[in-house]
């Protein structure tokens, strides 16, 4: 169900602050204030907003209509299977894809896919890969596609490690503050490019709190921004230690890689995902995250800057509903859902699912054989 409570940011004529931070304030007397605590955070981002995944209040508002009413005759008539690859491919220039589920299914690569991406290559089209888990950076992305034998750039892989660094670079975070990271290696690597400091991550990952009678535990006042992602080695040192950050140091940032509720360790089960970690921060400072992964706009509306795309002329490619699928209409483009990762087509069609892709197909390669039909 949709939430009509704004969640993470807002834009107003000279700043974007995340709307239920301290420094966000509701009053424009509060809100200079903390302007004027942490210039840093007065600066607008030169992207569109960023927002949860049941969250559609802060989209603009042509294009919420346009969505909101997407919603409503979608809803009503369900997406059709996709017969004509080719209609779609000509009428894009870019296809993003998700990776678990589309590409591969944990390290396995799912049949069919490098055939497809050179024939996408062939055909003139742009690339892209992204991926919500954060506990990588762009280089180990890298990594695990040449791995799987697929020629993929480093440029054309946004991983929500790297998106949380380019967020903070975006606002121009101050040279002198400091991240305070309950995540993995990914987000410390891409904060390390982005030359920016930070504590925590893994090396936390083994600190107890040991109560006695008077016992306090400091931190540190020049963290300007606490970052959460998917975390192996979540434990109750990280939440009390990124919650002071956020109660105690004025302006600071909360920052989510993702809010996905569940993931994919094995493919035995499903796995409590980023969205656990983000919830515990939630829970004791009682703050909305800003999230920079799917399904906000923020990774759309920086790959669209960065390679100067239309949106219109985007293909979304992925297999989940509420963020991959979200993820493309939140940004104005074409979505394809592939039925070869977590999501099914009697989930697709169940009345109660209220995102409704453009098309649906069982894999990425029913390209090449919807292709051949057609030819
Ligand atoms: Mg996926």
């Amino acid at each position: 169900m949709l939430s009509s409570r704004t969640v993470v940011a807002v834009a107003s004529s000279s700043s974007f602050l995340p709307l239920s931070h301290p420094a966000a304030a509701s009053t424009s007397a509060s809100a200079s204030a903390a302007a004027a605590s942490y210039p840093f955070l007065n600066r607008r981002l030169a992207f569109s907003k960023c927002h949860t995944s049941r969250d559609h209040s802060i989209i603009p508002k042509p294009q919420r209509s346009r969505v909101m009413e997407g919603f409503k005759t979608r809803a009503a008539a369900a997406a059709p299977q996709l017969e004509d690859a080719d209609a779609l491919i000509d009428s894009v220039e870019t296809f993003i894809f998700d990776c678990d589920g589309v590409i591969w299914k944990g390290d396995k690569l799912i049949d069919g896919v490098p055939e497809t991406l050179d024939m996408l290559r062939s055909r003139g089209k742009r690339l892209v890969f992204v991926t919500n888990n954060s506990t990588k950076s762009r280089k180990q992305y890298g990594k695990k596609f040449e791995t799987l034998g697929l020629n993929v750039n480093e440029e054309e892989i946004f991983a929500s490690s790297f998106a949380a660094a380019a967020y903070l670079k975006s606002i121009d975070f101050p040279k002198d503050k400091k991240v305070y990271v309950i995540g993995e290696e990914g987000i410390l690597k891409e904060l390390d490019i982005a030359g920016i400091q930070y504590l925590g991550g893994p090396e936390d990952g083994d600190k107890k709190i040991e109560l006695k009678p008077g016992y306090f535990l400091e931190h540190d006042k020049d963290v300007g921004a606490v970052v959460v992602g998917f975390d192996r080695y979540f434990n109750y040192y990280k939440v009390q230690y990124g919650t002071l950050c956020i109660r105690e140091n004025p302006g600071c940032l909360f920052i989510a890689t993702n809010r996905d509720a569940v993931t994919h360790l094995t493919d035995a089960q499903e796995w409590a995902g980023g969205g656990s970690m983000v919830g515990a921060v939630l829970g004791s400072t009682k703050q909305e995250p800003l999230v920079v992964g799917k399904p906000s706009t923020f990774m759309m509306d920086y790959l669209a800057k960065e390679f100067g795309i239309t949106k219109s002329q985007i293909c979304m490619v992925g297999d989940r509903l509420d963020t991959d699928i979200l993820f493309g209409q939140n940004g104005g483009c074409k979505t394809l859902l592939v039925l070869s990762g977590v999501t099914s087509l009697s989930t697709l069609q169940s009345p109660t699912n209220s995102i409704q892709p453009d098309f649906y197909t069982n894999k990425l390669s029913d390209f090449l054989s919807l292709k051949a039909a057609a030819v």
